[in-house]
């Protein structure tokens, strides 16, 4: 089989950062990276399934709800992929930005917090996800459209 374009890359050299991964048609996918990759600091599950939970939710009941095609943690647990119909990498960055600052600050209820809702609700942790945002908005804040491109 052909290897796919995203093992093409080097992952020896990714820092923490938000990428293009690939286009597809009028589709971005985006690499939210979190965590270098291949080091002992990797997000930990209820650290992605408490982030998934509230970044799903941000995102789709932000100003670009209508373009959000799919939202969801890596298998690697280095970060979140990020599917927009949506090609102004601009503005998709200062959404995941704005988004990010916005969960490090929640101080809610965890949406989907119950067994009817989620595969394991008994994971899911306010106070993680708003640590792990917290870190990630302080990796991005500073990222401009120059630093979307893997190299
Ligand atoms: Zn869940």
């Amino acid at each position: 089989m052909k290897k796919i374009a995203s093992f093409t890359v080097d992952h020896r050299t990714i820092t923490e950062g938000m990428y293009i991964s690939r286009i597809d048609g009028d589709v971005v996918t985006y690499d939210l990276r979190m965590r270098k990759p291949n080091q002992d600091d990797l997000l930990t599950h209820s650290q992605m399934h408490s982030l998934e939970h509230l970044f799903a939710t941000f995102v789709r009941n932000s100003p670009l709800q209508d373009k959000v095609i799919y939202v969801g943690p890596m298998g690697c647990q280095t970060g979140f992929y990020l599917l927009m119909r949506h090609d102004n990498h601009a503005e998709n960055l200062e959404l995941v930005k704005e988004v990010m600052l916005a969960i490090s600050q929640y101080d809610g209820e965890m949406p989907g917090n119950s067994e009817i809702e989620c595969g394991n609700y008994r994971s899911l942790d306010v106070s993680e996800a708003r640590k792990t945002a917290k870190r990630y908005y302080e990796d991005i804040k500073e990222k401009t459209t120059e630093d979307m491109r893997y190299n």
